[in-house]
């Protein structure tokens, strides 16, 4: 089995950068640990695969990308976390839900995700306050939302392609991959211009990956008249980085009247991560010794 993969690299001597992904296995792994249906697949796939691929591009290990895609459809909210290298979470509110397919036979992302809405990307860079932008949603297919955040929100151009291929009897997932495409600084006109000659063949991209074939020479195919040059290879995944530890730090952080209050009504409590499903089991005692660490913290008396 092929393994997902990012890589990047340069177009037009420098004039612009691309990312480029191969999730097919992450979207897969989505699929299972949610249980999602067809429709969630393709929505969720396709933001997971957006905020691997920004997450890719931060500078620091420690930098998280957060994307949030709030529409009016029954997806409800659409959460991702993005990390070092790549590595992805995310869930939808309701990731059961199916629609009928739309009239040319497509799965209906846009009538899953609803507009009106919003796309929230927060990026958490280790300062003291993360970057927090936000755009209104224009298409609901999610490519486009991301293109028109870069655009508004961070003054960035961007092509945008993202594609999730499942079977339609079974929502087997065969490919998924995505692009992104950025001008750099002081972009010529005319590199645009070369870039936007093979804009119309970026989706063979996904559909050469439903077919098997490997990230690279696609890309190199789809690239030969911008000469591309290839800096950087990463291997994304869905892995979610969830721990007791974490989970006890929320538990604290409800406050220590609430904290006693779960124990004397249930003298236990089962918290589970909402990203994989993990269950967390608490036992009196342990809630007991978090009630301390309450206490003691100081930050959470009244
Ligand atoms: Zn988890």
């Amino acid at each position: 089995m092929k393994r997902d993969e990012i890589l990047h690299g340069m177009l037009c001597d420098r004039a612009l950068r691309f990312a480029a992904i191969d999730g097919t296995q992450l979207v897969r792994d989505a699929q299972k640990t949610h249980s999602l249906s067809r429709v969630a697949t393709a929505a969720l796939g396709r933001q997971l695969m957006m905020t691997s691929v920004i997450a890719s591009l931060c500078k620091n290990t420690t930098d998280t990308v957060s994307t949030v895609i709030a529409g009016s459809g029954p997806a409800g909210n659409l959460v991702c976390v993005g990390r070092n290298g790549g590595l992805v979470k995310g869930y939808a509110s309701n990731p059961g839900t199916e629609l009928p397919l739309r009239e040319d036979g497509k799965l209906d992302v846009r009538g899953y995700v609803g507009l009106p809405g919003k796309l929230t990307v927060i990026r958490d860079l280790g300062l003291k306050e993360p970057y927090v932008g936000m755009s209104n949603l224009i298409s609901g297919e999610i490519a486009e939302d991301f293109a028109q955040y870069f655009t508004a929100s961070e003054q960035q151009p961007s092509i945008v392609y993202l594609g999730v291929r499942e079977n339609a009897a079974d929502g087997y997932v065969k490919g998924a991959g995505g692009l992104l495409i950025q001008a750099m600084p002081n972009c010529p006109d005319e590199a645009i211009d070369r870039v936007m000659d093979v804009a119309e063949q970026i989706p063979s991209l996904g559909v050469r990956l439903a077919e098997g074939e490997t990230l690279e020479p696609i890309l190199k195919d789809l690239f030969s008249t911008l000469d591309a040059d290839f800096t950087n290879r990463m291997t994304p995944a869905f892995s979610c980085d969830c721990s007791r530890e974490r989970l006890e730090r929320a538990l604290i952080s409800i406050g220590r009247k609430e904290l006693e209050e779960l124990i004397e009504q249930d003298g236990k409590a089962e918290l589970t991560c909402q990203f994989c499903g993990k269950a967390y089991q608490f036992d009196r005692a342990s809630l007991e010794a978090l009630l301390i660490e309450a206490t003691d913290n100081g930050g959470t008396d009244e």
